[in-house]
């Protein structure tokens, strides 16, 4: 990962300025995450760039995030890497609907990143595979989608059994 001079990316837009000037505003986003991750994978670093626009009292915010993610293989567990992609198109208002849009902060900053975290985390992939054809960890010994290959029980064949009581007479041969 190459160091940034921006520990604090900023996420955020100024709604003052959003709302006087010209009422649309770029943001280049380019987000070391430090501590999004599921159970399967974590974030790493988002890169893109978002558009805030008002629209009366609303702020749209839309554009595309490339989001870089990190997690073991569902298979062989060897570190993967992958990059996806992001649509972003959120509505901010005064009087939000839950789960639809967000509120508009009283204060004079809209912080992204509550909203692009939520993405993240449902974007983040719940099943890594380094490959489509990864065949896991002991391809010979267990091949992937085999779980049911156990050596049967080794015992004594009966009919060699009845050799073990017999006895040579090695004078027999005399
Ligand atoms: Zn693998």
């Amino acid at each position: 990962m190459t160091p940034s001079s921006n520990p604090h990316p900023a996420l955020s837009f100024d709604l003052p300025k959003l709302f006087q000037k010209s009422g649309r505003e770029t943001l280049l986003v380019d987000w070391h995450i430090e501590q999004l991750s599921t159970s399967y994978s974590n974030a790493q670093h988002a890169l893109g760039e978002l558009h805030a626009e008002t629209s009366g009292e609303k702020v749209v915010i839309s554009g595309k995030l490339f989001l870089h993610w990190e997690g073991p293989c569902r298979r062989c567990l060897e570190v993967t890497i992958g990059t996806l992609e992001m649509d972003i198109t959120e509505v901010y208002e005064d009087e939000a609907t839950e789960g639809e849009t967000f509120p508009i902060p009283t204060t004079e900053t809209l912080n992204l990143e509550p909203m692009l975290s939520e993405h993240i985390l449902l974007s983040l992939p719940l099943a890594p595979l380094c490959s489509s054809d990864c065949l896991g960890p002991m391809p010979q010994e267990f091949p992937a989608n085999t779980n049911q290959d156990v050596a049967p029980e080794v015992g004594i064949d009966p009919r060699w059994e009845a050799l073990g009581s017999m006895t040579f007479d090695e004078n027999d041969a005399s």
